[in-house]
């Protein structure tokens, strides 16, 4: 870090010591997983400089924001539209976290059996170890799984600023009808947090600094269609973390440069691993940072990760928002329209998320699929076998993989995916 935050981290109420715990863990697991790797290319630097900033400058850049009258609102998922935000000139930050913290003390909050992930957030929280909850003006949860849904209900006597989101668990007419009538919701929500009146012009400039964004994410992925892969699996996982911390505009142009040098790899026919090493898709759970266990160890097996169908990857980041609408009436609907292709797994039925991992498997010429599900998610657990089955019935071998955040597991699922490399070779 490049300079000394203590003070910065004290007034936000962090607790120092466990924080500075936190902070190691996350340098060391950053330095072996990520910087040992080989052939990275060189603008990858500048996540590594944002990695060693995550808790400092970055922080300092949204206080900074905040003092100058802009607001913070933190989210927990993709259906809550970074276009909005953006038009009442405030920031979007992601606040789900892939490490386990204060595991004690969540316990006393919630069953045994919740997911990794929601037990993480609560953890970044009563631990006090999260600048980004600690900075935020508004904290937006939404009612997607059970396990999220009914720990809001829990998490609001800990967040006071906490907005619930409701969303459709159809996709259906009526489902459609609530995601508009809650997008209304919130964006009056935002203008009272803000002070601002979202007009036609703004909507148009939030929409146009998030298709970018995602633009910038759509070329970064296009790139990963060649053979050899010309960057890992785990440093585009990066890219796709980093896209819900980082200045959006900034984030465009980092992962733009990215690319630029990645086509020159493409052209010399540089690659992170040998070509013909076996390609595999990932597909299931979101993979927040520092969550990055089963995509080291799948690069650390013999094979490369060319696609991530995830809400931090394809399924959060392919659709763009039509942006030619004039009225606010227009562009609301265009965002509506965008959100409600998501093909989450709380969604019943849900044939379009299988109908895209079939469609990855293809265009980035994947050899095999792994399914990833985190332990307790009942949404993604519950598809995966069907996954599974219609995956192996089109002769893409399949490898499901139900995990946690701990490392206790990390010889056996070694174990289990080299043989499954072994396989695909
Ligand atoms: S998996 Fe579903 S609940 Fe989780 S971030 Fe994605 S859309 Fe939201
Ligand atoms: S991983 Fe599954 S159970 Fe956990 S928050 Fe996401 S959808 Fe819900």
């Amino acid at each position: 870090m490049s300079k000394n935050y203590k003070d910065m981290w004290k007034n936000l109420g962090l607790k120092l010591i466990p924080h500075d715990a936190l902070l190691e863990v996350l340098g060391k697991g950053y330095e072996d997983i990520y910087l040992t790797q080989n052939n990275r290319p060189e603008s990858m630097a500048y996540f590594n400089f944002v990695m060693s900033e995550i808790h400092g400058l970055r922080i300092k850049e949204l206080l900074d924001e905040k003092t100058a009258g802009r607001k913070v609102i933190g989210s927990f998922c993709v259906f809550v539209p970074e276009e909005i935000v953006l038009a009442a000139d405030a920031t979007l930050i992601g606040l789900c976290t892939g490490a386990d913290f204060a595991t004690e003390e969540v316990d006393k909050l919630l069953q045994r059996n919740t997911c990794s992930l929601i037990k993480s957030a609560f953890g970044f929280k009563v631990g006090k170890v999260c600048p980004y909850i600690e900075s935020a003006n508004m904290i937006v949860g939404e009612n997607t799984c059970d396990g999220k849904k009914k720990s809001y209900e829990i998490l609001k006597n800990l967040v006071p600023n906490l907005y619930v989101m409701d969303l459709p668990q159809m996709k259906s007419d009526e489902g459609k009808a609530l995601l508009k009538a809650e997008y209304l919701r919130f964006k009056e929500a935002v203008e009272k947090l803000t002070g601002i009146s979202i007009d036609a012009t703004r909507l148009k400039k939030g929409i146009d600094i998030v298709n970018n964004k995602r633009k910038a994410i759509h070329r970064l992925s296009d790139l990963r269609k060649a053979d050899p892969s010309p960057i890992s699996g785990l440093d585009a996982l990066l890219a796709n973390q980093v896209f819900f911390y980082d200045n959006p505009v900034r984030f465009t142009e980092s992962v733009n440069k990215i690319c630029d040098e990645l086509k020159k790899r493409i052209e010399k026919k540089e690659g992170v691993f040998p070509k013909g090493t076996p390609r595999i898709l990932l597909s299931g759970c979101p993979m927040a940072v520092p969550n990055w266990k089963l995509p080291w160890i799948i690069e650390t097996s013999g094979a490369v990760i060319v696609g991530e169908e995830s809400c931090v990857g394809e399924r959060g980041a392919r659709n763009l928002t039509d942006d030619s609408g004039n009225t606010v009436d227009e562009l609301m609907e265009a965002i509506i329209n965008r959100y409600f292709k998501v093909d989450c797994a709380i969604f019943t039925p849900n044939p379009d998320r299988l109908d895209h991992i079939v469609e990855m498997v293809e265009k980035y010429q994947a050899n095999g699929v792994v399914h990833y599900g985190l332990q307790f998610c009942q949404p993604y657990l519950m598809e995966s076998m069907p996954v599974e089955k219609a995956l192996e019935e089109k002769n893409i071998p399949t490898l499901r993989i139900d995990t946690d955040y701990s490392m206790e597991d990390v010889g056996q699922l070694k174990t289990r995916v080299e043989a499954f490399v072994e396989l695909l070779k």
